[in-house]
Protein backbone atom coordinates (compact mmCIF):
# COMPACT_ATOMS: atom_id res chain seq x y z
CA UNK A 1 0.00 0.00 0.00
CA UNK A 2 1.38 3.65 -1.30
CA UNK A 3 2.19 5.52 1.98
CA UNK A 4 2.05 9.30 1.34
CA UNK A 5 2.69 12.32 3.35
CA UNK A 6 -0.39 14.28 3.72
CA UNK A 7 -0.33 18.14 3.18
CA UNK A 8 -3.02 18.34 5.83
CA UNK A 9 -3.22 19.20 9.81
CA UNK A 10 -3.48 15.48 11.04
CA UNK A 11 0.43 14.24 11.38
CA UNK A 12 1.43 11.18 10.28
CA UNK A 13 2.22 9.67 13.38
CA UNK A 14 -1.34 8.85 13.75
CA UNK A 15 -0.81 5.63 11.65
CA UNK A 16 -2.69 2.06 12.02
CA UNK A 17 -0.97 0.15 14.77
CA UNK A 18 -1.51 -3.80 14.64
CA UNK A 19 -1.27 -5.33 17.81
CA UNK A 20 -0.73 -9.25 18.40
CA UNK A 21 -2.67 -11.04 20.61
CA UNK A 22 -0.65 -12.99 23.08
CA UNK A 23 -1.42 -16.21 21.80
CA UNK A 24 0.22 -18.17 19.47
CA UNK A 25 -2.02 -18.98 15.92
CA UNK A 26 -2.25 -19.35 13.16
CA UNK A 27 -2.33 -15.64 12.05
CA UNK A 28 0.60 -15.25 14.03
CA UNK A 29 2.47 -18.20 12.14
CA UNK A 30 1.27 -16.32 8.33
CA UNK A 31 2.88 -13.37 10.06
CA UNK A 32 5.85 -14.49 11.08
CA UNK A 33 6.86 -17.40 9.16
CA UNK A 34 4.77 -17.34 5.46
CA UNK A 35 4.45 -13.58 4.45
CA UNK A 36 7.99 -12.74 5.78
CA UNK A 37 9.28 -15.54 3.26
CA UNK A 38 10.79 -17.63 5.68
CA UNK A 39 8.77 -20.98 5.36
CA UNK A 40 10.54 -23.84 4.20
CA UNK A 41 7.37 -25.48 3.12
CA UNK A 42 8.00 -28.35 5.36
CA UNK A 43 4.08 -28.77 5.96
CA UNK A 44 4.42 -29.09 9.73
CA UNK A 45 2.08 -27.13 10.63
CA UNK A 46 -0.51 -28.86 8.22
CA UNK A 47 0.36 -32.49 8.90
CA UNK A 48 -0.63 -31.95 12.50
CA UNK A 49 -4.46 -29.58 12.18
CA UNK A 50 -7.10 -31.25 10.38
CA UNK A 51 -8.34 -27.33 9.28
CA UNK A 52 -5.13 -26.59 7.61
CA UNK A 53 -4.08 -27.90 3.85
CA UNK A 54 -1.27 -26.97 1.43
CA UNK A 55 -2.70 -25.07 -0.97
CA UNK A 56 -1.26 -22.73 -3.55
CA UNK A 57 1.98 -23.63 -1.94
CA UNK A 58 1.11 -22.30 1.37
CA UNK A 59 -0.54 -23.38 4.84
CA UNK A 60 -4.02 -22.45 4.15
CA UNK A 61 -7.16 -22.79 6.55
CA UNK A 62 -10.34 -25.08 4.85
CA UNK A 63 -12.71 -24.89 8.07
CA UNK A 64 -12.66 -22.85 11.67
CA UNK A 65 -9.04 -22.34 13.40
CA UNK A 66 -9.73 -22.67 16.93
CA UNK A 67 -6.61 -20.30 18.07
CA UNK A 68 -4.83 -23.44 19.61
CA UNK A 69 -1.73 -23.01 18.33
CA UNK A 70 -0.56 -26.17 17.75
CA UNK A 71 0.34 -25.40 13.99
CA UNK A 72 2.66 -22.42 15.40
CA UNK A 73 4.34 -24.93 18.25
CA UNK A 74 5.81 -27.28 15.59
CA UNK A 75 6.89 -24.68 12.79
CA UNK A 76 11.26 -25.34 12.53
CA UNK A 77 10.95 -21.04 11.77
CA UNK A 78 9.60 -20.24 15.35
CA UNK A 79 11.14 -19.20 18.71
CA UNK A 80 9.10 -21.08 21.51
CA UNK A 81 11.75 -22.87 23.58
CA UNK A 82 12.87 -21.12 26.17
CA UNK A 83 16.69 -21.89 25.30
CA UNK A 84 15.51 -20.39 21.86
CA UNK A 85 14.85 -17.36 22.94
CA UNK A 86 17.06 -16.90 25.85
CA UNK A 87 20.10 -19.52 25.56
CA UNK A 88 21.00 -21.75 27.97
CA UNK A 89 21.93 -20.64 31.91
CA UNK A 90 22.72 -22.59 35.43
CA UNK A 91 20.47 -20.07 38.10
CA UNK A 92 18.82 -16.86 37.48
CA UNK A 93 18.63 -14.03 39.94
CA UNK A 94 16.82 -11.37 41.04
CA UNK A 95 20.15 -8.90 42.07
CA UNK A 96 21.10 -5.12 43.67
CA UNK A 97 24.03 -3.67 44.66
CA UNK A 98 24.84 -3.90 48.53
CA UNK A 99 28.15 -1.58 48.02
CA UNK A 100 26.64 2.32 48.69
CA UNK A 101 28.37 4.32 46.98
CA UNK A 102 27.34 2.39 43.21
CA UNK A 103 24.87 4.33 41.25
CA UNK A 104 23.92 1.63 38.46
CA UNK A 105 21.67 1.78 35.44
CA UNK A 106 19.56 -0.12 37.42
CA UNK A 107 20.40 -2.38 40.64
CA UNK A 108 24.29 -1.83 39.64
CA UNK A 109 24.81 -5.17 39.39
CA UNK A 110 27.44 -5.03 36.59
CA UNK A 111 29.16 -2.27 38.43
CA UNK A 112 29.41 -4.35 41.49
CA UNK A 113 30.61 -7.43 40.23
CA UNK A 114 33.62 -5.70 38.56
CA UNK A 115 33.96 -4.14 42.14
CA UNK A 116 34.39 -7.60 43.67
CA UNK A 117 36.47 -8.88 40.70
CA UNK A 118 38.77 -5.88 41.09
CA UNK A 119 38.87 -5.58 45.05
CA UNK A 120 39.22 -8.95 45.46
CA UNK A 121 42.31 -9.44 42.81
CA UNK A 122 40.50 -11.36 40.24
CA UNK A 123 41.04 -9.53 37.21
CA UNK A 124 43.83 -6.82 36.25
CA UNK A 125 41.07 -4.36 34.99
CA UNK A 126 37.81 -4.53 32.85
CA UNK A 127 36.60 -3.03 29.90
CA UNK A 128 33.57 -0.73 30.49
CA UNK A 129 31.76 2.53 28.33
CA UNK A 130 32.22 5.63 29.63
CA UNK A 131 30.96 8.71 28.47
CA UNK A 132 31.15 12.54 28.46
CA UNK A 133 28.79 15.49 27.67
CA UNK A 134 28.31 14.37 24.33
CA UNK A 135 26.84 11.25 25.17
CA UNK A 136 29.34 9.31 23.10
CA UNK A 137 30.92 5.89 24.01
CA UNK A 138 34.05 6.06 25.40
CA UNK A 139 35.29 2.52 25.63
CA UNK A 140 38.45 1.97 28.08
CA UNK A 141 40.25 -0.43 29.92
CA UNK A 142 39.85 0.79 33.35
CA UNK A 143 41.79 -0.56 36.47
CA UNK A 144 40.66 1.80 39.40
CA UNK A 145 37.71 1.38 41.49
CA UNK A 146 36.88 5.32 40.59
CA UNK A 147 37.04 4.67 37.26
CA UNK A 148 35.00 1.65 37.68
CA UNK A 149 32.04 3.68 39.70
CA UNK A 150 32.30 6.38 37.00
CA UNK A 151 31.61 4.29 34.20
CA UNK A 152 28.23 2.67 35.48
CA UNK A 153 24.77 3.62 33.29
CA UNK A 154 24.32 2.67 30.13
CA UNK A 155 24.42 4.33 26.92
CA UNK A 156 22.06 3.56 23.90
CA UNK A 157 24.88 3.59 21.31
CA UNK A 158 27.28 1.27 19.83
CA UNK A 159 30.46 0.89 21.67
CA UNK A 160 33.50 -0.24 20.05
CA UNK A 161 34.64 -1.94 23.42
CA UNK A 162 36.51 -5.14 21.29
CA UNK A 163 39.63 -2.15 20.34
CA UNK A 164 39.78 -1.32 24.03
CA UNK A 165 39.58 -5.36 25.16
CA UNK A 166 42.59 -6.20 22.39
CA UNK A 167 44.46 -3.09 23.21
CA UNK A 168 44.51 -4.14 27.14
CA UNK A 169 45.40 -7.78 26.41
CA UNK A 170 48.35 -6.27 24.19
CA UNK A 171 49.16 -4.08 27.16
CA UNK A 172 50.14 -7.52 29.16
CA UNK A 173 46.95 -7.49 30.80
CA UNK A 174 45.64 -10.81 31.33
CA UNK A 175 42.68 -11.09 33.08
CA UNK A 176 39.88 -8.59 31.60
CA UNK A 177 36.32 -8.60 32.54
CA UNK A 178 34.23 -7.33 29.45
CA UNK A 179 31.24 -5.65 29.60
CA UNK A 180 28.84 -5.70 26.38
CA UNK A 181 26.11 -5.61 24.23
CA UNK A 182 25.11 -8.38 23.00
CA UNK A 183 26.69 -8.45 19.85
CA UNK A 184 30.15 -6.92 21.30
CA UNK A 185 29.73 -10.69 23.35
CA UNK A 186 29.35 -11.96 20.08
CA UNK A 187 32.53 -10.62 18.83
CA UNK A 188 34.81 -11.69 21.84
CA UNK A 189 33.05 -15.35 21.74
CA UNK A 190 34.18 -15.52 18.03
CA UNK A 191 37.72 -14.56 18.50
CA UNK A 192 37.74 -16.60 21.26
CA UNK A 193 36.50 -19.62 19.83
CA UNK A 194 36.77 -19.50 16.02
CA UNK A 195 39.85 -21.28 14.62
CA UNK A 196 40.61 -18.10 13.23
CA UNK A 197 39.83 -15.94 16.23
CA UNK A 198 42.52 -13.75 17.52
CA UNK A 199 42.30 -14.59 21.22
CA UNK A 200 41.73 -18.50 20.28
CA UNK A 201 46.00 -18.68 20.45
CA UNK A 202 46.27 -16.21 23.15
CA UNK A 203 46.61 -18.60 26.51
CA UNK A 204 47.38 -15.85 28.98
CA UNK A 205 44.22 -14.03 27.86
CA UNK A 206 40.98 -14.83 30.77
CA UNK A 207 38.34 -13.12 30.01
CA UNK A 208 34.92 -13.34 32.05
CA UNK A 209 32.30 -12.04 29.78
CA UNK A 210 29.63 -9.67 31.43
CA UNK A 211 26.71 -9.38 28.78
CA UNK A 212 24.00 -6.50 29.16
CA UNK A 213 20.55 -7.08 27.87
CA UNK A 214 20.11 -5.47 24.38
CA UNK A 215 16.87 -4.48 22.70
CA UNK A 216 17.67 -2.02 20.27
CA UNK A 217 20.81 0.67 20.14
CA UNK A 218 20.44 4.28 18.62
CA UNK A 219 23.10 6.28 15.67
CA UNK A 220 23.80 9.18 18.16
CA UNK A 221 24.19 11.48 15.30
CA UNK A 222 20.57 10.85 14.55
CA UNK A 223 19.16 10.26 17.77
CA UNK A 224 21.10 13.30 19.66
CA UNK A 225 20.23 15.64 17.10
CA UNK A 226 16.64 14.46 17.31
CA UNK A 227 16.82 15.71 20.94
CA UNK A 228 18.62 18.97 20.28
CA UNK A 229 15.46 20.35 18.22
CA UNK A 230 13.84 18.82 20.45
CA UNK A 231 15.09 21.30 22.75
CA UNK A 232 16.78 18.88 24.92
CA UNK A 233 20.48 19.46 25.60
CA UNK A 234 22.90 16.62 26.39
CA UNK A 235 24.94 18.51 28.79
CA UNK A 236 22.00 19.11 30.70
CA UNK A 237 21.20 15.06 30.15
CA UNK A 238 22.26 12.97 33.51
CA UNK A 239 20.83 9.52 32.93
CA UNK A 240 18.91 7.91 29.82
CA UNK A 241 16.68 4.76 30.39
CA UNK A 242 14.34 2.29 28.58
CA UNK A 243 11.46 0.65 30.37
CA UNK A 244 8.14 -0.44 29.36
CA UNK A 245 9.00 0.72 25.85
CA UNK A 246 9.55 4.35 26.82
CA UNK A 247 12.91 5.66 26.02
CA UNK A 248 13.07 8.51 29.15
CA UNK A 249 15.76 11.27 29.34
CA UNK A 250 16.38 12.76 33.04
CA UNK A 251 17.91 15.81 33.92
CA UNK A 252 21.58 15.37 36.31
CA UNK A 253 19.22 16.14 39.09
CA UNK A 254 17.02 12.78 38.35
CA UNK A 255 14.14 14.43 37.19
CA UNK A 256 12.31 13.28 33.89
CA UNK A 257 13.02 15.59 31.28
CA UNK A 258 11.12 13.74 28.10
CA UNK A 259 9.46 10.38 27.60
CA UNK A 260 9.05 9.10 24.04
CA UNK A 261 7.76 5.79 22.93
CA UNK A 262 10.13 3.49 21.64
CA UNK A 263 8.06 3.22 18.31
CA UNK A 264 8.47 7.01 17.91
CA UNK A 265 12.19 6.54 18.00
CA UNK A 266 12.76 3.71 15.67
CA UNK A 267 14.08 5.85 12.73
CA UNK A 268 17.15 6.49 14.59
CA UNK A 269 18.04 3.14 15.38
CA UNK A 270 21.51 1.68 14.44
CA UNK A 271 20.27 -0.57 11.00
CA UNK A 272 22.31 -3.40 12.42
CA UNK A 273 20.07 -3.51 15.64
CA UNK A 274 16.85 -4.51 13.28
CA UNK A 275 18.69 -7.58 12.36
CA UNK A 276 20.01 -8.57 15.89
CA UNK A 277 18.24 -11.38 17.54
CA UNK A 278 19.55 -11.58 20.81
CA UNK A 279 18.33 -10.11 23.39
CA UNK A 280 19.94 -11.56 26.53
CA UNK A 281 23.85 -12.13 25.33
CA UNK A 282 23.66 -15.88 24.97
CA UNK A 283 27.44 -16.10 24.72
CA UNK A 284 28.11 -14.33 27.92
CA UNK A 285 29.28 -16.22 31.34
CA UNK A 286 26.84 -13.71 32.63
CA UNK A 287 23.66 -11.88 31.22
CA UNK A 288 22.68 -8.60 33.13
CA UNK A 289 19.41 -6.61 32.32
CA UNK A 290 16.39 -5.05 33.74
CA UNK A 291 13.64 -6.75 32.68
CA UNK A 292 11.53 -9.13 34.53
CA UNK A 293 12.10 -7.47 37.58
CA UNK A 294 11.41 -4.43 39.70
CA UNK A 295 12.56 -0.95 39.68
CA UNK A 296 15.66 -0.99 41.52
CA UNK A 297 16.55 -4.43 40.48
CA UNK A 298 18.63 -6.39 37.90
CA UNK A 299 17.55 -9.57 36.42
CA UNK A 300 20.72 -11.91 36.25
CA UNK A 301 21.04 -15.43 34.20
CA UNK A 302 24.43 -17.19 35.05
CA UNK A 303 25.47 -18.91 31.87
CA UNK A 304 28.54 -20.68 32.94
CA UNK A 305 29.96 -22.50 36.26
CA UNK A 306 32.19 -19.39 36.60
CA UNK A 307 29.46 -16.50 35.45
CA UNK A 308 27.48 -18.37 38.48
CA UNK A 309 29.98 -18.80 40.99
CA UNK A 310 31.16 -15.11 40.55
CA UNK A 311 27.94 -13.70 41.04
CA UNK A 312 27.45 -16.45 44.37
CA UNK A 313 30.65 -15.38 45.54
CA UNK A 314 29.98 -11.59 45.29
CA UNK A 315 27.13 -11.91 47.23
CA UNK A 316 28.53 -14.50 49.65
CA UNK A 317 31.15 -11.68 50.36
CA UNK A 318 28.57 -8.97 50.96
CA UNK A 319 28.54 -7.21 47.73
CA UNK A 320 25.35 -8.48 45.77
CA UNK A 321 21.95 -9.11 47.38
CA UNK A 322 20.53 -12.30 44.79
CA UNK A 323 17.41 -14.27 45.12
CA UNK A 324 15.92 -16.27 42.46
CA UNK A 325 14.26 -15.25 39.54
CA UNK A 326 10.55 -16.25 39.90
CA UNK A 327 8.12 -17.66 36.85
CA UNK A 328 6.59 -14.64 36.36
CA UNK A 329 9.57 -12.41 35.98
CA UNK A 330 11.22 -15.82 33.59
CA UNK A 331 7.80 -15.73 31.34
CA UNK A 332 8.13 -11.36 30.96
CA UNK A 333 11.81 -11.89 30.16
CA UNK A 334 10.86 -14.85 27.26
CA UNK A 335 8.06 -12.82 25.87
CA UNK A 336 10.07 -9.72 24.99
CA UNK A 337 13.24 -12.23 23.85
CA UNK A 338 10.53 -13.53 21.38
CA UNK A 339 9.66 -9.84 20.15
CA UNK A 340 13.34 -9.62 19.38
CA UNK A 341 13.95 -13.04 17.89
CA UNK A 342 11.15 -12.57 14.95
CA UNK A 343 11.68 -9.22 14.80
CA UNK A 344 14.34 -9.95 11.93
CA UNK A 345 11.66 -11.57 9.89
CA UNK A 346 9.17 -9.13 10.15
CA UNK A 347 10.52 -5.82 9.79
CA UNK A 348 9.10 -5.78 6.33
CA UNK A 349 5.60 -7.03 7.64
CA UNK A 350 5.79 -4.35 10.09
CA UNK A 351 5.80 -1.34 8.28
CA UNK A 352 3.17 -2.97 5.48
CA UNK A 353 -0.14 -1.31 7.55
CA UNK A 354 -0.14 1.97 7.63
CA UNK A 355 -3.26 4.41 6.26
CA UNK A 356 -2.93 6.28 3.14
CA UNK A 357 -3.48 10.21 3.76
CA UNK A 358 -7.03 10.93 4.64
CA UNK A 359 -9.24 11.74 2.15
CA UNK A 360 -11.15 14.86 1.20
CA UNK A 361 -14.55 14.36 1.60
CA UNK A 362 -15.80 13.82 -1.59
CA UNK A 363 -13.01 12.89 -3.86
CA UNK A 364 -13.50 9.57 -5.43
CA UNK A 365 -11.40 6.89 -2.95
CA UNK A 366 -8.52 5.17 -4.39
CA UNK A 367 -9.33 2.12 -5.72
CA UNK A 368 -8.94 -1.01 -3.05
CA UNK A 369 -6.25 -3.45 -3.97
CA UNK A 370 -8.43 -6.80 -5.54
CA UNK A 371 -7.24 -10.29 -4.20
CA UNK A 372 -7.10 -13.56 -6.17
CA UNK A 373 -9.91 -15.54 -5.29
CA UNK A 374 -9.14 -17.99 -2.95
CA UNK A 375 -9.90 -21.74 -2.76
CA UNK A 376 -11.25 -20.98 0.65
CA UNK A 377 -14.77 -22.28 1.33
CA UNK A 378 -17.56 -19.22 1.74
CA UNK A 379 -17.72 -17.77 4.91
CA UNK A 380 -21.21 -16.60 5.37
CA UNK A 381 -20.91 -15.89 9.02
CA UNK A 382 -17.99 -13.60 8.76
CA UNK A 383 -20.41 -10.82 9.55
CA UNK A 384 -20.97 -9.60 13.15
CA UNK A 385 -17.70 -11.42 14.03
CA UNK A 386 -15.67 -8.26 13.54
CA UNK A 387 -15.63 -7.12 17.20
CA UNK A 388 -14.95 -3.17 17.96
CA UNK A 389 -13.36 -3.24 21.56
CA UNK A 390 -11.61 -1.12 24.00
CA UNK A 391 -12.79 2.28 22.50
CA UNK A 392 -11.50 4.94 24.86
CA UNK A 393 -10.85 9.03 24.36
CA UNK A 394 -8.20 10.56 25.10
CA UNK A 395 -9.54 14.59 25.64
CA UNK A 396 -6.02 15.70 26.24
CA UNK A 397 -4.40 14.28 23.41
CA UNK A 398 -8.07 14.64 20.90
CA UNK A 399 -7.79 10.90 19.93
CA UNK A 400 -10.11 8.04 20.31
CA UNK A 401 -8.44 4.29 20.61
CA UNK A 402 -10.16 1.45 19.47
CA UNK A 403 -9.79 -2.30 18.62
CA UNK A 404 -10.94 -4.05 15.86
CA UNK A 405 -10.80 -7.79 16.51
CA UNK A 406 -11.29 -11.28 14.08
CA UNK A 407 -13.46 -13.22 16.01
CA UNK A 408 -14.68 -15.76 13.70
CA UNK A 409 -12.17 -18.29 13.28
CA UNK A 410 -11.50 -17.57 9.64
CA UNK A 411 -8.67 -15.43 7.75
CA UNK A 412 -10.86 -12.22 6.90
CA UNK A 413 -9.59 -11.22 3.62
CA UNK A 414 -9.62 -8.01 1.62
CA UNK A 415 -10.71 -5.93 4.33
CA UNK A 416 -11.66 -2.38 2.90
CA UNK A 417 -11.93 -0.15 6.41
CA UNK A 418 -13.32 3.69 6.23
CA UNK A 419 -13.41 6.10 9.46
CA UNK A 420 -14.49 8.98 9.42
CA UNK A 421 -16.18 11.79 12.07
CA UNK A 422 -19.70 12.96 11.33
CA UNK A 423 -20.64 16.60 12.32
CA UNK A 424 -24.31 16.93 11.57
CA UNK A 425 -24.76 15.81 8.74
CA UNK A 426 -21.13 16.07 7.08
CA UNK A 427 -18.21 13.76 6.91
CA UNK A 428 -14.98 15.55 7.87
CA UNK A 429 -11.46 13.38 8.44
CA UNK A 430 -11.95 10.78 6.37
CA UNK A 431 -9.54 7.54 6.67
CA UNK A 432 -9.26 4.51 4.18
CA UNK A 433 -7.05 1.69 4.07
CA UNK A 434 -7.13 -1.98 2.70
CA UNK A 435 -5.98 -4.73 4.51
CA UNK A 436 -5.23 -7.88 2.76
CA UNK A 437 -5.91 -10.41 5.32
CA UNK A 438 -6.83 -10.38 9.04
CA UNK A 439 -6.03 -13.93 10.56
CA UNK A 440 -8.07 -15.25 13.15
CA UNK A 441 -8.02 -13.94 16.61
CA UNK A 442 -5.77 -10.74 15.39
CA UNK A 443 -7.02 -7.44 16.40
CA UNK A 444 -5.99 -4.05 14.66
CA UNK A 445 -5.05 -1.34 17.08
CA UNK A 446 -6.40 2.63 15.63
CA UNK A 447 -5.75 5.74 16.81
CA UNK A 448 -8.35 8.28 15.35
CA UNK A 449 -7.48 11.95 15.67
CA UNK A 450 -10.43 14.53 16.39
CA UNK A 451 -8.98 17.32 14.98
CA UNK A 452 -11.86 19.50 15.84
CA UNK A 453 -12.26 22.22 18.53
CA UNK A 454 -13.24 21.55 21.86
CA UNK A 455 -16.66 22.54 21.74
CA UNK A 456 -17.87 20.85 18.86
CA UNK A 457 -16.84 17.40 20.71
CA UNK A 458 -19.84 16.49 22.14
CA UNK A 459 -21.54 16.75 19.02
CA UNK A 460 -19.51 14.25 17.08
CA UNK A 461 -19.57 10.79 16.30
CA UNK A 462 -16.98 8.50 14.27
CA UNK A 463 -18.49 6.31 11.90
CA UNK A 464 -17.15 2.89 10.89
CA UNK A 465 -17.47 0.59 8.25
CA UNK A 466 -15.27 -2.39 7.09
CA UNK A 467 -16.08 -4.50 4.15
CA UNK A 468 -15.21 -7.08 2.11
CA UNK A 469 -15.56 -7.46 -1.40
CA UNK A 470 -19.18 -9.42 -0.81
CA UNK A 471 -19.72 -8.51 2.90
CA UNK A 472 -20.54 -6.02 5.15
CA UNK A 473 -18.46 -7.09 7.95
CA UNK A 474 -19.03 -3.67 10.54
CA UNK A 475 -20.64 -0.61 10.50
CA UNK A 476 -20.57 1.14 14.05
CA UNK A 477 -21.24 4.77 15.64
CA UNK A 478 -19.26 6.07 18.25
CA UNK A 479 -20.69 8.97 20.39
CA UNK A 480 -18.13 11.20 21.34
CA UNK A 481 -20.74 12.74 24.09
CA UNK A 482 -20.98 9.40 25.97
CA UNK A 483 -17.15 8.76 25.75
CA UNK A 484 -16.46 12.58 27.26
CA UNK A 485 -19.37 11.27 30.12
CA UNK A 486 -17.69 7.51 30.77
CA UNK A 487 -14.16 9.88 30.58
CA UNK A 488 -15.45 12.16 33.25
CA UNK A 489 -16.61 9.31 35.36
CA UNK A 490 -13.24 7.46 35.09
CA UNK A 491 -11.58 10.83 36.60
CA UNK A 492 -13.64 10.85 39.19
CA UNK A 493 -13.54 7.43 40.44
CA UNK A 494 -9.89 7.64 40.62
CA UNK A 495 -9.65 10.67 42.30
CA UNK A 496 -12.76 9.31 44.71
CA UNK A 497 -9.93 6.41 45.38
CA UNK A 498 -7.19 8.31 45.83
CA UNK A 499 -8.84 10.29 48.40
CA UNK A 500 -9.98 7.29 49.85
CA UNK A 501 -6.38 5.66 50.32
CA UNK A 502 -5.16 8.89 51.61
CA UNK A 503 -8.08 9.21 54.01
CA UNK A 504 -7.04 5.41 55.10
CA UNK A 505 -3.58 6.03 55.18
CA UNK A 506 -4.15 9.26 57.65
CA UNK A 507 -6.59 7.32 59.74
CA UNK A 508 -3.45 4.29 59.93
CA UNK A 509 -1.41 7.34 61.09
CA UNK A 510 -3.56 8.34 63.67
CA UNK A 511 -3.72 5.28 65.52
CA UNK A 512 -1.57 4.59 68.36
C1 LIG B 1 22.38 -0.29 24.18
C2 LIG B 1 21.75 -0.93 25.41
C3 LIG B 1 20.44 -1.40 25.34
C4 LIG B 1 19.86 -2.03 26.44
N1 LIG B 1 18.59 -2.51 26.35
C5 LIG B 1 18.05 -3.18 27.40
C6 LIG B 1 16.74 -3.75 27.32
O1 LIG B 1 16.06 -3.64 26.30
N2 LIG B 1 16.26 -4.44 28.39
C7 LIG B 1 17.00 -4.59 29.54
O2 LIG B 1 16.53 -5.23 30.48
N3 LIG B 1 18.23 -4.06 29.64
C8 LIG B 1 18.77 -3.38 28.61
N4 LIG B 1 20.03 -2.85 28.71
C9 LIG B 1 20.80 -3.11 29.93
C10 LIG B 1 20.52 -2.09 31.01
O3 LIG B 1 20.46 -0.79 30.47
C11 LIG B 1 21.65 -2.15 32.07
O4 LIG B 1 22.91 -1.98 31.45
C12 LIG B 1 21.66 -3.47 32.80
O5 LIG B 1 20.39 -3.69 33.39
C13 LIG B 1 22.74 -3.47 33.89
O6 LIG B 1 22.32 -2.62 34.90
P1 LIG B 1 23.31 -2.24 36.09
O7 LIG B 1 22.57 -1.36 37.04
O8 LIG B 1 23.94 -3.47 36.60
O9 LIG B 1 24.39 -1.39 35.26
P2 LIG B 1 25.61 -0.56 35.77
O10 LIG B 1 26.10 -1.06 37.08
O11 LIG B 1 25.26 0.88 35.64
O12 LIG B 1 26.71 -0.93 34.67
C14 LIG B 1 26.47 -0.75 33.32
C15 LIG B 1 27.72 -1.15 32.57
O13 LIG B 1 27.42 -1.12 31.18
C16 LIG B 1 28.47 -0.49 30.47
N5 LIG B 1 27.87 0.13 29.29
C17 LIG B 1 27.06 1.20 29.25
N6 LIG B 1 26.69 1.46 28.00
C18 LIG B 1 27.28 0.54 27.22
C19 LIG B 1 27.28 0.29 25.82
N7 LIG B 1 26.60 1.04 24.98
N8 LIG B 1 28.01 -0.74 25.37
C20 LIG B 1 28.73 -1.52 26.20
N9 LIG B 1 28.76 -1.33 27.54
C21 LIG B 1 28.04 -0.32 28.03
C22 LIG B 1 29.04 0.50 31.44
O14 LIG B 1 30.39 0.74 31.17
C23 LIG B 1 28.88 -0.21 32.79
O15 LIG B 1 30.01 -0.97 33.09
C24 LIG B 1 20.61 -2.17 27.63
C25 LIG B 1 21.92 -1.65 27.71
C26 LIG B 1 22.49 -1.05 26.61
C27 LIG B 1 23.91 -0.51 26.70
S1 LIG C 1 -6.76 -24.78 14.84
FE1 LIG C 1 -5.79 -22.88 14.12
S2 LIG C 1 -4.15 -22.44 15.62
FE2 LIG C 1 -4.79 -24.59 15.95
S3 LIG C 1 -3.36 -25.78 14.70
FE3 LIG C 1 -5.13 -25.39 13.39
S4 LIG C 1 -4.71 -23.52 12.28
FE4 LIG C 1 -3.23 -23.65 13.96
S1 LIG D 1 5.59 -25.57 9.65
FE1 LIG D 1 6.43 -23.50 9.28
S2 LIG D 1 8.04 -23.78 7.76
FE2 LIG D 1 6.80 -25.65 7.74
S3 LIG D 1 5.27 -25.28 6.14
FE3 LIG D 1 4.34 -24.64 8.03
S4 LIG D 1 4.80 -22.44 8.14
FE4 LIG D 1 6.18 -23.31 6.61
S1 LIG E 1 20.24 -4.65 19.30
FE1 LIG E 1 21.82 -6.18 18.77
S2 LIG E 1 23.13 -5.15 17.28
FE2 LIG E 1 21.94 -3.57 18.32
S3 LIG E 1 23.26 -2.92 20.03
FE3 LIG E 1 21.88 -4.46 20.81
S4 LIG E 1 23.01 -6.38 20.63
FE4 LIG E 1 24.03 -4.89 19.32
Amino acid sequence: MAQQESSDKIPYAYLQTRIEKGKDSYGKLMKEVVRSGVCTHCSACVAVCDVLDWIDNEPKLVGKCTGCGICYNQCPRTKTVPQDLIGSFQAAYVVRSKVPDVKGQDGGTVTTLLLYLLEKKLIDGAVVTKHDESWRARPAFVNTREDILAASGSLYVHSQTVKALFKALKDGNHAVAFVGTPCNIDAVDKMQKSPYGMILYNLRANIVKIGLFCMDSFSPETLYGFFEREGIGLKDVGKMNISSGKFNVFNKQGEKLKEYKIAQLNRYKSSSCNFCTDLTSEAADVSVGSVGSPEGYNTVLCRTTLGQLLVEDAAAHGYLEIKPLEHDALETLLKLARMKKVSQYTVNVRTQYVFTSPETPGETSAPRTVLQASNLPKTPFLAKKLKLKNVKLSSAAKTVKFTLENESGYTMEGLDIRISLSIDVFEKIAWRTSVAELYPYESMVFDYPLGVPDDQLPTLEILIDVRTATDNLLTEKISIKSLLEQEAADKAAKEAAKEKKKAEAAAKEQKP
